[in-house]
């Protein structure tokens, strides 16, 4: 028997190495004066989650998060057990066996769909598959995008569309020092894509992306872009709000010279859409069109059809419209909002289980939000934990020897580290080139 208020026994495991699942870490550590016992658990062989694998390739100041993500995974008191997955190598039931706490951030890894006829069809594409794939997943490792065709449609306006659009409108050359491993520099050296719609169901004043990101896509200098100066009217509602929101002006200011026909050819062009509501995928075998229904705002902001359409003769269509988290083994769920449901990140209905992060809150905020979410889940673990008694279980390691699983530690990840470090040094290739096959990155671990 051990007292959990004497930090030195307190046990938490966290399942998920994203910035949730670190920035949890960190905050256990802080919070406890370095004294509790800290393991990060991952189904993945690497972590840092969305940082590795969302932050897109180019946005390399983001990725510098890893940095510091890095020295919470080399705080003595935490430990890393890659390639350890929850519901295939470990139960949540083996888990409160072993710790005091456990803490879930799995994020949001799959894309909430649209529900159109042809949204299945080969050549739809859901921008998690495909931001995957230039992220060097492994498991989008066997995607074959086929870029052979002229124009594609992004659907949905948030900062993953952008990116997505950025990679597509920027040529190979450009992202070559990236860490995108190099059978994608290949295959996107090879697009034939020379037009990208880029698509809002409502106005200009609703677009999710932030200015940051907007401004990017202007200084692109592989492709030109344009939005349709009506696209750009706002009704009486959408500009009070624009009166009163700095973000919307931001955004509509950076938009606003895009009104203007682009001055000059480009290889690619970026046309930005609004008031465009996806109806149709089309195609006899895959994607030959998008079939898409004017719209309009009601009063209340809903957004309504006018009746009108249009078909883009697009030979791909990218689904960016949002991620959602998927349900974990035996711990409650709210599947309308595809959340835990948790009061200030204790499960509601859990045993001393928390949530941290996107399957905490739903997917939304940069990296940093992370952070705080994660220190608020973490004071209420504490307290309710403090001058807790509590049987001290096997530790996990003893646990997942005797299932014969491969565990990929900290250390281990570190050869995986340095082998994609070398690689960029003998490919002339920036800081890191990923390696994106499992069996690859396995290898690697173990060098
Ligand atoms: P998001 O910001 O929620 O954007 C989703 C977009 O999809 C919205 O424009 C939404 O339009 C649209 N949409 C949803 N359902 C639709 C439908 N049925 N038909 C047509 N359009 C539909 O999501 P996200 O882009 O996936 O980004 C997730 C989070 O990651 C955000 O917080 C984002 O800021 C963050 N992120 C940040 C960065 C960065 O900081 N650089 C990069 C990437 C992602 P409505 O508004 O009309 O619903």
């Amino acid at each position: 028997m051990s007292h959990v208020a004497d930090a030195m026994s307190l046990r938490v495991a966290v399942v998920g190495s994203g910035p949730a699942g670190l920035y949890a870490a960190e905050a256990l550590i802080k919070q406890t004066d370095g004294a509790a016992q800290v393991d990060v658990l991952d189904r993945l062989p690497t972590p840092y989650g969305l940082v590795r694998y969302g932050v897109a390739p180019d946005h390399k100041s983001i990725k510098a998060i890893a940095r510091y993500l890095q020295k919470v995974l080399e705080h003595p008191s935490v430990r890393f057990f890659g390639g350890v997955e929850l519901g295939r190598d470990v139960t949540r039931e083996d888990l409160l066996a072993c710790y005091d706490a456990v803490i879930y951030s799995t994020g949001a890894m799959v894309d909430r769909h649209l529900g159109i006829p042809g949204e299945d069809l080969p050549g739809s594409i859901a921008a998690t598959d495909f931001v995957n794939w230039y992220c060097g997943h492994p498991d989008a490792a066997d995607h074959d995008f086929d870029l052979s065709v002229e124009e594609v449609a992004v659907i949905g306006v948030g900062n993953v569309a952008v990116d997505v659009v950025r990679i597509l409108a920027k040529t190979a050359e450009e992202l070559r020092d990236t860490d995108i491993p190099e059978n994608v520099i290949e295959a996107l050296s090879a697009s034939k894509v020379r037009k990208i719609h880029l698509i809002g169901r409502r106005g200009p004043a609703q677009a999710k992306f932030t200015t940051k990101e907007a401004r990017e896509l202007g200084e692109l200098g592989n492709a030109t872009i344009h939005i349709r100066p009506a696209d750009m009217d706002l009704d009486a509602a959408s500009a009070a709000e624009a009166e009163a929101d700095r973000h919307i002006r931001g955004n509509l200011k950076a938009m606003h010279p895009w009104t203007a026909e682009p001055a000059g050819e480009r290889p690619r062009h970026i046309d930005l859409r609004f008031w465009l509501a996806p109806a149709e995928i089309i195609g006899n075998g895959r994607v030959e069109g998008l079939r898409l229904e004017r719209t309009t705002l009601s009063e209340a902001g809903r957004v309504l059809g006018t009746g009108e359409y249009e078909t883009l003769p697009v030979g791909m269509v990218l689904r960016s419209v949002g991620y959602q988290s998927v349900p974990l083994a035996g711990v409650p769920f709210d599947v309308r909002s595809s959340t835990i449901p948790h009061e200030h990140g204790r499960v509601t209905g859990g045993t001393r289980e928390y949530v941290a992060g996107w399957i905490k809150r739903g997917p939304s905020g940069v990296v940093g939000t992370n952070k705080s979410d994660a220190a608020e889940t973490v004071t209420t673990l504490l307290a309710d934990l403090s001058g807790r008694t509590t049987e001290a279980g096997q530790g996990i390691e003893t646990l997942l020897e005797a299932r014969g699983l491969q565990v990929v530690t900290y250390a281990d990840w570190l050869n995986l580290d340095a082998t994609e470090i070398a690689l960029a040094a003998e490919l002339d290739r920036g800081e890191r080139v990923k390696l994106g096959r499992w069996t690859d990155m396995l290898d690697a671990t173990r060098a």
